[in-house]
């Protein structure tokens, strides 16, 4: 007599639908998101997900057309879905050949602001030796070039760039001529707080279409207060300079940032003002990090993740109510994880990319020819953390570079499809990973994600933006058009 029953006896029943690999984490107390490896997510009532994974689910119910819609199961009426899955994973993906596209030159350390959140460590003005030497940016800009992306931006940050600008115009002229033979797509952009720019300057950027982005933190007293320089107007040179640089340069070639200081945490709605004043179409709700002289000063600990949050959604709900009354005027980080969200690109925005962007995405050459993978791990180096340091552009060839351990043991570590609690996450095709920031936090790559303010933050973003798609169809049209707009 046989001591086990046949193998015929355990197997299920034929079910009449076939599951497709997903992930599911709970969205709110009735329902969960579900979400494929090509990014589609469905909000579904729990009871849904039991009959669903237990085959029970009717093929007529409206659930069941939308799963199958969104490549969440097989039957006989969708047999190419694994073909379309494939094709959009491949899309989701194809960036990763096409390494680095931004190149950041930090042609000073030197700064004439005093900002007390300042994440790069700035020094005084007199100081030149903390100035980028002709040779070093001769040596930087054969590793820009030897990139395989065909799309190039070189960034000048500083400190404040502009206290070099002739190294400024020797590297935008130089890049152009090495790029007669390169034909690559060559941009530039001057990170500058403005207090400098002159017609001079701004004439040059014409000439050779170089960007100016800026920083704008508020109305005038804000601004002011997190900005201190010499005279005590940062505000009235920040809006005097980008009023002259669209005079000179075009509207579309001036951009700003804002940091969010504690001071900044109940006056979203006049920060957001302040921009419409200013005439620009969105604003990126940006939230500290926690490096340079933000740690130094503790402004970084001012405020915690939920403050920050509900800063940011209290900005959203604005930006929602101005659109249903007309105003044309978009959250820009929003726009980036809806893009995720909605259609199979990716923005390459550092933050929310996996593998990490550092390397992939942004390479930092230092004022001194050191490289990084990113600013914030050239603030972390300037602090004396040089784990993130990828060589000299004095020493070191781009192979050894781009292929040495501190850039790619992070890589590898971060690819979030391998992590510990994102593997499993719903979120995990809008999210990224953050090596440099939990290695500043934590001392390890990788973190861990319950204690993460990292996670904390994007996983509440995400929550938040499919639910109020999931609530208010206009939101969901607006974040379509965000999605698809940007
Ligand atoms: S960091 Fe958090 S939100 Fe992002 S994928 Fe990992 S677990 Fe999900």
């Amino acid at each position: 007599m046989a001591k086990f029953k046949p193998i015929t006896f355990y197997s299920k029943p034929q079910s009449k639908y076939q599951l497709l690999p997903f992930k599911y984490s709970e969205l709110d107390a009735k329902r969960y998101l579900l979400s494929n490896i090509a990014g589609e997510y469905l909000a579904v009532d729990k009871t849904v997900l039991k009959k669903f994974v237990e085959h029970k689910l009717d093929s007529r119910s409206e659930e069941y057309i939308n799963l199958r819609a969104k490549h969440f199961l097989l039957d006989e009426n969708n047999n190419i879905a694994l073909d379309l899955l494939a094709l959009k994973v491949r899309t989701r993906y194809q960036s990763l050949s096409n390494f680095t596209s931004l190149h950041i030159f930090v042609v000073t350390l030197r700064c004439e602001h005093s900002c007390p959140y300042c994440q790069v460590s700035r020094q005084s003005e007199d100081k030149k030796k903390y100035d980028m030497t002709y040779e070093i940016a001769d040596k930087a800009l054969d590793l820009v070039f030897l990139s395989p992306s065909k799309t190039i931006k070189i960034e000048f940050q500083g400190g404040e760039p502009l206290l070099n600008f002739d190294l400024i115009k020797y590297v935008v002229l130089s890049a152009k001529k090495i790029n007669q033979t390169h034909n690559k797509f060559l941009d530039f952009v001057i990170a500058t707080n403005l207090a400098l720019v002159n017609k001079e300057i701004l004439n040059f950027c014409k000439e050779n279409k170089v960007h100016i982005s800026t920083s704008l933190d508020g109305p005038k007293d804000l601004h002011n207060k997190n900005r201190p320089r010499p005279g005590k107007n940062s505000y009235e040179k920040t809006i005097e300079g980008i009023n002259l640089s669209r005079d000179l340069l075009g509207r579309d070639q001036v951009s700003a940032l804002m940091t969010t200081t504690e001071m900044s945490l109940e006056r979203v709605e006049q920060i957001i003002d302040e921009y419409l004043d200013q005439k620009f179409n969105g604003i990126f709700l940006r939230h500290l990090s926690p490096y340079g002289f933000a740690i130094k000063t503790k402004s970084y600990m001012a405020y915690s993740t939920d403050r920050w949050l509900n800063f940011y959604k209290k900005g959203i709900e604005y930006i929602i109510e101005l659109n249903r009354r007309g105003i044309d005027f978009r959250e820009y980080y929003a726009c980036t994880v809806l893009k995720k969200m909605l259609t199979s690109e990716d923005a390459g925005f550092v933050d929310l990319m996996s593998p990490a962007g550092i390397g992939i995405a942004a390479v930092v050459y230092n004022y001194d020819g050191t490289v990084h993978p990113s600013d914030e791990s050239r603030m972390l180096a300037e602090m004396g953390d040089k784990t993130f340091c990828l060589g000299n552009v004095l020493e070191n060839t781009y192979e050894e570079i781009f292929t040495s351990e501190a850039l790619l043991k992070p890589l590898e570590d971060s690819f979030t499809l391998s992590v510990p609690m994102c593997s499993d996450c719903a979120y995990e095709p809008y999210c990224g990973s953050d090596p440099v920031y939990h290695h500043g936090i934590s001392k390890d790559f990788i973190g861990r994600k319950p204690d993460s303010d990292f996670c904390h933050r994007n996983m509440s973003i995400f929550k938040y933006l499919i639910i109020r798609m999931e609530e208010d169809n206009f939101v969901k049209q607006l974040f379509l058009k965000w999605a698809n707009d940007t």
